[in-house]
């Protein structure tokens, strides 16, 4: 996904729209292997096939864009549709996807397992309704799932109605990009106490150096003795950067959690008040895991069951959670126990 911002702009594709979310996901992308993909196009190639017989004037692998309104943001959708199959005044639009499951399933286990791959389908629908190709013809589109076991297969023709999920997306991703909004408002107000009153000796030059070497190259490398304001230094010349828009926001490493208290620290007394500064502090799994009441959890195991829908039901927006500049831990748990959403999956998110 690419954001322009200034324009209220935002470009992406259509995976990324169907399967975009505030919250944490379900999906487990660890399990993406190569051996998946090439069974998924081999079934691509066989189903092309099978289509070219039975539909001479078929096209594959169609691609397809359209933009958008979005109340005043323009999202430009890309994509590529597997088929298209022309009727005399109609079109379908049919997607395949291989699935690990034994079918027939019942429609309503279908969508509630594979959602983002109706709203795939829905949103090329829509982007078809939008554009000219297809002017005057009446669409409909097809799901088409492929057990990639026992090789058996399902279809699924889905209707306009579908054009419902499709706004629902949008307005999640409308509400990400107002927040996205609001963010870059609040870093163009940022404003922070310097972190030395008087600068002490070689700091003077570092300030320098970090905006010469920042201009000619991505990667820095900034050493100094312990005593010298290393933190300080590097956050003052950071927080520069992301107030004259260079940067995005400020990442800061430790390699123990210990260490992230002089950073906090620093940070704490360089907020100044309705500067714009939030920061946000990030703890290990196991400050976490402590006095975590979480019924289904079970050591760190089983802690992302149904975390999707418990996230939905909650209404859980991250940004919305700040208060004083930072999200304590004490809140996460809260929220965590009310609501029965894992608390590091929370931090994450506020991350
Ligand atoms: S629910 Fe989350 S915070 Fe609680 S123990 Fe499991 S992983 Fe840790």
């Amino acid at each position: 996904m690419r954001l322009f911002l200034n324009n209220r702009k935002v470009s992406l594709n259509v995976r990324e729209f169907s399967e975009f979310q505030l919250g944490p996901s379900n999906s487990d992308y660890s399990q993406t292997e190569l051996w998946r993909s090439e069974l998924g196009q081999t079934w691509h190639n066989k189903i092309k096939a099978k289509t070219i017989i039975e539909h001479s004037n078929a096209s594959f692998e169609v691609p397809i864009n359209g933009t958008w309104l979005q109340k005043d943001w323009s999202v430009f959708i890309q994509g590529r549709i597997d088929q298209v199959i022309y009727g005399s005044d109609s079109v379908t639009i049919r997607e395949i996807k291989t699935i690990n499951a034994t079918l027939p399933l019942p429609e309503d286990e279908l969508l509630s397992r594979f959602h983002s791959y109706f709203l795939q389908l829905a949103t090329y629908l829509v982007l078809a309704d939008i554009n000219n190709s297809f002017r005057d013809m009446i669409l409909h589109g097809e799901l088409l799932f492929i057990d990639i076991t026992e090789e058996s297969s399902q279809s699924i023709i889905i209707g306009p109605d579908f054009k419902g999920y499709f706004l629902k997306k949008m307005e999640v991703l409308y509400s990400f990009l107002e927040q996205r909004w609001l963010s870059i408002q609040r870093l163009r107000r940022l404003n922070y106490i310097p972190p030395f009153s008087s600068l002490r000796l070689g700091q003077e030059h570092t300030r320098e150096m970090l905006d010469i070497a920042s201009n000619q190259s991505k990667v820095i490398f900034f050493e100094a003795p312990t005593g010298f304001g290393k933190t300080g230094s590097a956050l003052e010349f950071a927080l520069g950067r992301l107030h004259d828009g260079h940067y995005d926001r400020i990442v800061f490493l430790t390699s123990k959690s210990t260490g992230q208290i002089q950073v906090i620290r620093q940070i704490e007394s360089m907020l100044s008040i309705d500067g714009g500064l939030q920061y946000f502090q990030l703890r290990n799994k196991i400050e976490h895991a402590k006095d975590c009441n979480l019924s289904h959890c079970n050591n760190g195991r089983g802690c992302r069951y149904k975390l999707n829908e418990q996230w939905e039901k909650a209404g859980i927006t991250p940004i919305l959670l700040f208060e004083n500049g930072t999200i304590s831990l004490s809140k996460i748990k809260e929220l965590g126990d009310n609501y029965q959403v894992c608390p590091y999956e929370i931090s994450r998110a506020a991350f």
